[in-house]
Order: structure tokens, then C-alpha cells, then sequence
């Protein structure tokens, strides 16, 4: 008689033995394999209390040395059994929608059980729930939906211990990740291995197609999944190459065949040059040809084969066909004078040896009279019948001879290439088409191509000739320049200037064929890179081409006293006087002041210091913010009054912003401003920072505490130095790439190797952006800095702040977005941000929102990891000490008062402001969720 661990043991030895049998499949991709995971399972079982009752357990033995770790639960003999074994949070990879999930187990027969057999079960289910999140070792059965009840095909007796395999699919997943839990209502089994997979079509080559790997099947509910390929290199399509992806990582019905270019043909996927001696003149699968005769071998990658020397093709030959030569002369010339007293004669010949492999042979005849030595064509006087040129026939009558004459009779033979070949130099070819390769401010590259023509001529010379587009006619200079190429770089042009080109094909000899071409091109504008060119220029298409400012470098100026002179104004120290300290930069204090200077309007300014015992690099580096400042002129850029510079103690003075930095004007009003108005706040945020990228400077430090907010709301970028990444910014933090960087603000490409563009700006907004929606909360609550780094990496992005609206939200993500070139840039950001303005009915639509995630709630637990003790430290976790009065007042004393407590409760006893009522409830119904510890992202 066996106890219930006895028969586990016995069941997991079997298992050790089998164990060994894991087929790898190559296609499909694990998300979880129990396995793998040796000891480190950790899956949740539940109920948590087990009492007297035993509930799953992790079985561990050894065989050989390795381990096997197995779960099991044998309560044969109790009634009403529900035991949950819950796996690991499994993340989903973005497009599997569909996973796999197989199952290796033994099941006890039931009736191996005397007596206890009528409660024994012989099957267990299998449930799934989806989830954004890790969310740790909260357990829900409500949350989870049935996937399958799964019976054994074959039981274990006594003796003989059969493993069953089942394999089960979970669809339509969506969300981030999801959990897998077994459900034991009753019987004697062991889990030996859980395989979460899917599947995908690899990445193959199909028709000379490119097809990348590709998760199996459609999204949710589509048993296909299209997919776009790409022509191997050298290979086109007329139309894109296209494939489906089955649901069982099958490749099916790909569509538009790619077909190798001229000079390329297929060699097993590939498309590889035309070898020696063999051409292709055409887009298509056929094999490259071998050259035909007469012509010149070219080396590899051929689209015709030219003709050898002395051999020519017709104009109408096609270039694919042989060449031939010049036919030989006609032979046998004969003439039969029977009437030539009338005047008459007959000529005949035979045709010439060599045809040149040519049958369009054709005789012309010429006559010619000479007296004495000097001869001349015989013109209209002679007939020659049936004509002088063009003849078939190898013979012609002459007739109208005159007497006592001399007369020269020559026959030529003629073919197709006669008239070609005898031209003696060929005509220039034409110049069909100009292009811009490349431009700067003072360069031009262009290139132009010429009309094909057979055969190929040799190559040939061109004349250029360019001058300034908008020059006064009378004084136009031209420049030529004879070039024996169809390309040029042309060099010391003006910028930003439009010039004409005319370009002319020239014969060997140099003089110009017919016809030429002209066209207009212009060199950049100072200030302007060109954007296909350089990769890091960030400007929208619309707008590359107007003219901009761009902002100058402090540094770039050999005495940055000259810059501070360039880009701000002095003010005598008399004329500024300062009222009281607002804050503390990292040069000195900041002060409220009146600037009373001749000319200007009086008015508050804020006074930027330079604390005494500085040195001169520090007092530069102070400067440096001015000269920066003092270039730019926007509305949402703080504004330079100007600088004290020339007596002891040099200031900045700057407008006047009466409601200080944005992060913390925010915190003090939580939930109390409706988004309409925050979305104004960050539409102005996203104009300043559209001018500062249209100007090409790189904020860097983006962030809520860098934004200033005056009396009228409007929030203006500040924050502008030099040294100042990020010296004086205390979320700057030293990272391993040197330098400081606010981590939490800064785009990882960013972090990673300092690439700070504008986009990277643009993500920092984005952050900028939750900051206001969730009134100054901390991004990423109190994540480490490494946390976050992680969560990034791991794709993991901030979720909606409460009461977010979805468009912002959705905007947010996409400044998010990992690869920077897809992030919006400023321009786009400002015009959706207006769009959404315009149409406050876009705000209504809200993100979902997850109060376990949004809030770092510390739900059941205060600071060790116990309960709240009391009302008041449960209230201190939230922020929301404010209250803990009006909860006494109301009688609400002990934590489980708390949680019965209604949302209209809560207003009772004097909590109004809806930002602080949501606060308060969303924490209760999370301490009722019995979350115990709350991670916001999986790190
Ligand atoms: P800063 O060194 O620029 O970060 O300034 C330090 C603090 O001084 C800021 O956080 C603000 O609270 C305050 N401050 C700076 N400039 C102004 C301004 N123009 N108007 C009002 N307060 C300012």
C-alpha cells in the first residue's frame, strides 16, 4: 500500500528515464519550456494556505546527475478539490497571436484507488489570462478563461506509467503577455513539462523574393498572415512580391515572380552576373545567352554582346543577333555589247563571295565619263534600267550610251551594315536627360545620360556650359567646360542660387551633335543641410526647402565674449534690482526683479547670478546660457532681456515667469485641471521645441522641471547652457558612456552612444507629455535608474496617467517608438496637438487605464512588506495625509473600515477634488485586489 508522495516518486522516476525524449522543432519559437527552467519556476499555486490539504508541489529528482523538477497534486481522497497552479508571466512576442501550448503528464487510474476512488478525478483543466503586465503574485481566478479540460489518452495503472502528450492552442491574444494556470479538481498527476511556442515561417527566398521570418498565421482570428517581400539583389518585379504565412508556419501562394535584370540571371535564389562570353539583354527568368557571332566578348554581366571590329549590325538588326561584316565586291563583271551601236549595253555580274552572313544584298551601278583623265558621273544622260541603286537582280540594261566615248561602269555591293559602315564617323549621340546627384552650399554634382544607340559609339565628349539663372542678360557669363565623361562636380558656386546648364554631346572631332538639353538646379541655402543627404538633418518634407535661422554654437567662437556681445544685449547692473530669491541655479541664486532700463518698458524679470569666487571657465559657462538664449525669439522659448557682463557681478536676466516650473505647478494642483487645458500646455511646449529643431538645436534636457509657466499659463522652454548637460540638472546621472544624462527624460539611443538629435528631444517630450498628464508625477515612480533602462530595452513604455485621453496617450507612445526615425517630429506634434485643441470632442475618447499600474499603489502592504498599520500610514503611502483628519472625524479608524468604504463615502467625509477621490478609491479597490506587491513593469 503506497501513500500519495509514495506514488509521485514512483511516477517521476518513470519520467526521469523518458525524460530524455524532447524533440526540437525548428520553427517554432519557446516563450516558456518548464523545463529549461531547472528549479527556478517559481509558478504561484493557490490556495496560498494549504492547511492540512496538499495542493500542487514541485517534485524534484535526480537521475545521472541532472535534475528533473516535475509538478504535482494527488488529493484522491478529498472532496471538493480546486487547486491552481499558475506559470510565470509569459510575454508575447508583438504578432503571435496564436501560441502552442504542449503538455506532458501522467494521470493515476482512479480505480487503482481502493475506496477513495469516488471523489478521484482523471482529467484537469487548462486556463489563460492576459495581462499588460507582470502583475506579480496577484492571483484572480476570474481572470482566467477555460482554454480545454484536458483527459489523459491513456492512464497510469499500478505498473505501468504512460506519458501523455497534448498540445492545446490559446488565440486571439492581444495584450502584452499572458499566464497559463492548471486547475486540479481532483486527481493524482504529475505536469512533466509545459512548451508554450509558436510558430513561424522562416525566412526564405521564393521566386528570387525575399521573404523575412514571419510569425505563423494572421492576427487575431486570420488564418493567413500576408506578407511583403523584397527582389533579391539584381532582381525586379512588376509588381511587389508578395506570400501568405499559414497558421502552421507555412509559406503559400507567393505572388508577383521577381525576374533577374539584364546582364543577371538566376543561380539558385540568386541573381548572379552574365559569365564571359555570354549576355542578356532583358528582364526576365531565361538563362544568359552566349554571345553571337562576330562580336566581342565582354567580361561578366553583359546586356549585349557589341560587334567585333569590321563588324556591324543593321538599324534594324536586333543587338541580340550576330554581327556581320561588309560584303565582298561582285564578281565576274561582264559586258555584252550586241546593240552597242544602238547605243545599248548589258551588265552582268555575280554575286560577291562573302555575303558577310548577310541575304539583303543589294548592286548599285555608277557610270562615269571621262575624256582624257578627267572624269565625271554620267548623270541624267545615261539610263540604267531597271535602276542605278537598290538592284536585286545581278544585272542592268544601260542604254542612251553616246559614241566615241569613254565610259566606267562600277558595281557595288551592298547589305544592311554598308550604309552604316561607310558613314566614316559616326554622329554624336543626344543627350536625353539630366540629373542632380548630390548638392551643397557651393557644389552641384550632376549627370546626364545619352540615347542609346547601336552599336555602342566609343565614348564620346561633352560640352557644358552653365551660368547664374537671375544674371542681367547683357552681362551673362558663361562657363564651358569640355568634359570627357557624363558626370561633373561643379565647385565655388554661390549658395542658394539657381544656375542654368546646357549640355552637348561633341563627334570625335569636336564638333557638337544637334541637339542639347538644359535644366535649372540650385546649391543649398546657408543654414540647410540637405536631408536625403545627411542623415541626421530633422526637418519635415515641407519644409526643407524654406530658408531657416539656425542656431550657432557658442563654442564655435574662438572668445565666447564675442558670442555673448553677438547674441545679447548689455544692461547696466543700475537699472536692474533684484526682490527676492525664487530659486537656486547652479551658479548662484535665481531672483525676482524689476528691469527699469532707458527705453524699455518696466517690468519683472527673473535675475540669473554668478556667485562670487567663480572662475573664469565657470563665469563662460554661465554666459554661455545668454548666448544661446539670446538667438532664439519665440513665444514659447524664455526670453532674454539681456546681460550684465562688464562689472563685478554678471547676471541674465530673463522674463519674468510668475508661476515657476511647470513640474511643480502641476503637483500642486493634481486632478484639479481639465485635459483640455493641459494639452494647451504642451501644444505650447511642442512650438518651442518645433523652433528650436527648425534651428537645429538640440535641447537635451527636456523635461517638466525645465519648463516654466507664467501668469497666462503659457509654458515656455528653458534651461539653455552649454555645460549644462547636465550639470546642474540633479536627475543628471553619470552613465558609462560618459557625461551625464537625466535617464529617465532621454531616448536610449541617446543614453546608449550619445546620439541626441531632435528625435531624441521628441521622446523627451513624450515624457514631458505623462509628466502633465499626470501632474508631476515622477516618470517611472520610484524605478531605479537601471530599472527603467531594462524596462525600455524590454519594450516596455509608461502606461496611460489616469484619466488620459487615448489620442494623447496613443501620441505619447509613438515619441516612444524605439526606432527614431519613425517617431513624429515637431512639426507633427504641434499640428496634431492643434488638431485636437480645435476639436475638444477628440479628448473625450480615454486611454484604458490600470489603477495597479498608473498608481504605484502599495496596496496591501506599507513600507515592510506587512499591512498598514493604520489609517494614517496608509494615507502617507498614498500622499493623501491631508485627509487623515476627516477619516477620524468620520470614525474611520481601523484599515478594514477602509476597506469598506464606497466611492460616496469617500465624498462624505470631505474629499472633493476628483483627482484626489480617485486617488483614494482606486488604492482601496486595490487593497481589496489583495495585491500584495505591485511591480509596474516586468524588470
Ligand atoms: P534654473 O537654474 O534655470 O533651473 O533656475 C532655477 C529655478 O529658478 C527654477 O526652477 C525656477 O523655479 C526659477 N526660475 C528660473 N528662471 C525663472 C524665470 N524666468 N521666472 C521665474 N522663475 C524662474
Amino acid at each position: 500500500q503506497m501513500d500519495s508522495r509514495g506514488i509521485k516518486r514512483l511516477l517521476f522516476s518513470y519520467v526521469l528515464i523518458n525524460g530524455i525524449f524532447i524533440t526540437l522543432q525548428t520553427k517554432e519559437e519557446v516563450l516558456l519550456d518548464m523545463r529549461a527552467s531547472g528549479s527556478e519556476l517559481g509558478w504561484l499555486t493557490w490556495p496560498y494556505e494549504q492547511g492540512s490539504k496538499q495542493g500542487w508541489e514541485v517534485v524534484q529528482r535526480s537521475l545521472n546527475g541532472s535534475q528533473l523538477y516535475t509538478y504535482s497534486v494527488c488529493n484522491v481522497g478529498e472532496h471538493e478539490q480546486d487547486n491552481w497552479l499558475r506559470t510565470t508571466f509569459i510575454q508575447r512576442r508583438p504578432s503571435a497571436s496564436r501560441v502552442f501550448v504542449e503538455l506532458q503528464f501522467i494521470v493515476r487510474d482512479c480505480n487503482s484507488f481502493d475506496g477513495s476512488s469516488l471523489t478521484c478525478k482523471e482529467t484537469f483543466n487548462l486556463f489563460s489570462s492576459e495581462s499588460d503586465a507582470d502583475i506579480g503574485t496577484s492571483f484572480r481566478k476570474g481572470q482566467f478563461k477555460k482554454v480545454a479540460t484536458i483527459a489523459p489518452d491513456e492512464i497510469t495503472s499500478r505498473n505501468e506509467l504512460r506519458i501523455n502528450r497534448e498540445t492545446r492552442v490559446v488565440e486571439s491574444l492581444s495584450r502584452k503577455g499572458f499566464y497559463l494556470a492548471f486547475q486540479d479538481i481532483g486527481a493524482c498527476m504529475a505536469l512533466l513539462s509545459v512548451r508554450v511556442y509558436y510558430k513561424t515561417c522562416p525566412a526564405t527566398i521564393k521566386s528570387l523574393a525575399a521573404f523575412p521570418e514571419t510569425v505563423a498565421g494572421g492576427g487575431v482570428n486570420q488564418a493567413l498572415r500576408e506578407v511583403a517581400g523584397a527582389c533579391v539583389e539584381n532582381a525586379v518585379s512588376e509588381e511587389s512580391p508578395r506570400i501568405y504565412c499559414t497558421m502552421d508556419g507555412e509559406w503559400v501562394v507567393p505572388v508577383g515572380q521577381c525576374q533577374c535584370k539584364p546582364g543577371y540571371e538566376a543561380v539558385n535564389d540568386t541573381c548572379r552576373d552574365c559569365q564571359p562570353g555570354f549576355f542578356k539583354a532583358f528582364v526576365s527568368n531565361d538563362a544568359c545567352e552566349l554571345c553571337p557571332v562576330n562580336t566581342k566578348l565582354l567580361s561578366s554581366g553583359a546586356l549585349f554582346c557589341p560587334c567585333a571590329e569590321d563588324f556591324y549590325r543593321a538599324p534594324d538588326d536586333p543587338t541580340t543577333g550576330p554581327c556581320s561584316g561588309l560584303p565582298s565586291a561582285p564578281r565576274e563583271l561582264v559586258a555584252t555589247t550586241t546593240q552597242l551601236a544602238a547605243g545599248k549595253l548589258q551588265l552582268s555580274w555575280s554575286p560577291p563571295e562573302d555575303t558577310g552572313g548577310r541575304s539583303d544584298i543589294s548592286y548599285s551601278v555608277e557610270c562615269r565619263r571621262c575624256e582624257g583623265t578627267a572624269c565625271q558621273p554620267c548623270g541624267e544622260k545615261v539610263r540604267l534600267e531597271p535602276a542605278s541603286s537598290g538592284l536585286v537582280d545581278t544585272r542592268v540594261a544601260v542604254s542612251e550610251l553616246e559614241p566615241h566615248l569613254n565610259y566606267t561602269f562600277t558595281v557595288e555591293a551592298h547589305s544592311g551594315v554598308s550604309l552604316f559602315a561607310s558613314q566614316g564617323t559616326p554622329h554624336p549621340p543626344k543627350v536625353t536627360s539630366m540629373r542632380l546627384d548630390e548638392r551643397s552650399l557651393t557644389s552641384l554634382s550632376l549627370s546626364w545620360a545619352v540615347a542609346p544607340r547601336r552599336p555602342v559609339p566609343q565614348p564620346t565628349r561633352y560640352k557644358l556650359t552653365y551660368r547664374k539663372k537671375d544674371d542681367n542678360l547683357d552681362v551673362t557669363t558663361y562657363t564651358v567646360l569640355i568634359l570627357e565623361k557624363s558626370s561633373v562636380q561643379i565647385s565655388d558656386l554661390s549658395p542658394g542660387t539657381a544656375y542654368l546648364f546646357r549640355v552637348q554631346a561633341l563627334s570625335p572631332e569636336g564638333s557638337p551633335g544637334g541637339s542639347s538639353i538644359e535644366d535649372e538646379f540650385e546649391t543649398l541655402t546657408e543654414g540647410k543641410e540637405d536631408g536625403h543627404i545627411s542623415e541626421d538633418t530633422y526637418f519635415s518634407s515641407s519644409e526643407q526647402l524654406k530658408p531657416l535661422k539656425t542656431y550657432v554654437d557658442p563654442h564655435t567662437y574662438e572668445d565666447p565674449n564675442m558670442a555673448i556681445l553677438k547674441f545679447a544685449s548689455e544692461i547696466h547692473p543700475s537699472h536692474v534690482t533684484k526682490q527676492k530669491v525664487i530659486g537656486a541655479g547652479e551658479f548662484g541664486e535665481v531672483y525676482r526683479g524689476i528691469l527699469k532700463a532707458p527705453g524699455r518698458k518696466e517690468g519683472a524679470v527673473a535675475i540669473k547670478t554668478l556667485k562670487p569666487g567663480y572662475s573664469e571657465k565657470q563665469r563662460q559657462d554661465f554666459l554661455s546660457e545668454a548666448s544661446i538664449m539670446g538667438q532664439f525669439s519665440h513665444q514659447n522659448i524664455i526670453r532674454l532681456e539681456g546681460v550684465v557682463t562688464k562689472f563685478k557681478h554678471a547676471m541674465i536676466v530673463t522674463e519674468y515667469m510668475e508661476n515657476g516650473a511647470l513640474d511643480k505647478y502641476l503637483k500642486d494642483r493634481d486632478g484639479e485641471m481639465p485635459s483640455f487645458q493641459l494639452v494647451g500646455m504642451m501644444h505650447g511646449i511642442a512650438a518651442g521645441m518645433k523652433y528650436l529643431s527648425d534651428m537645429s538645436y538640440v535641447h537635451r534636457d527636456l523635461a517638466a522641471r525645465n519648463i516654466l509657466v507664467n501668469n497666462n499659463l503659457e509654458c515656455k522652454v528653458s534651461d539653455f547652457g552649454l555645460s549644462r548637460v547636465l550639470e546642474d540638472d540633479p536627475e543628471g546621472t553619470y552613465t558609462t558612456s560618459g557625461g551625464k544624462i537625466p535617464i529617465r527624460w532621454t531616448a536610449p539611443e541617446a543614453i546608449a552612444y550619445r546620439k541626441f538629435t531632435s528625435a531624441s528631444d521628441v521622446w523627451s517630450f513624450g515624457i514631458v507629455m505623462w509628466e502633465v498628464m499626470a501632474f508631476g508625477e515622477r516618470p517611472y515612480w520610484d524605478m531605479s535608474n537601471c530599472e527603467v533602462m531594462k524596462a525600455i530595452n524590454e519594450a516596455f513604455r509608461l502606461p496611460a496617467p489616469m484619466d488620459c485621453p487615448s489620442a494623447v496617450y496613443q501620441l505619447m507612445l509613438q515619441c516612444w517608438l524605439q526606432d527614431r526615425s519613425k517617431r513624429p517630429r515637431f512639426p507633427d506634434i504641434v499640428s496634431l496637438l492643434d488638431k485636437l485643441l480645435r476639436s475638444p470632442e477628440s479628448l473625450k475618447a480615454i486611454a484604458d487605464f490600470d489603477p495597479r499600474v498608473s498608481i504605484r499603489l502599495p496596496s496591501t502592504s506599507g513600507s515592510d512588506g506587512l499591512p498598514f498599520r493604520s489609517v494614517s500610514e496608509w494615507l502617507e503611502s498614498i500622499k493623501m495625509s491631508q485627509y487623515s483628519e476627516n477619516f477620524t472625524c468620520a470614525g474611520v479608524v481601523t484599515m478594514d473600515q477602509v476597506l469598506q468604504m464606497k466611492n460616496v463615502d469617500i465624498k462624505n467625509i470631505g474629499v472633493r477634488l476628483p483627482g484626489h477621490l480617485k486617488r483614494i478609491a482606486y488604492s482601496i479597490l486595490g487593497l481589496k485586489d489583495q495585491t500584495s506587491t505591485l511591480s509596474v513593469f516586468a524588470v
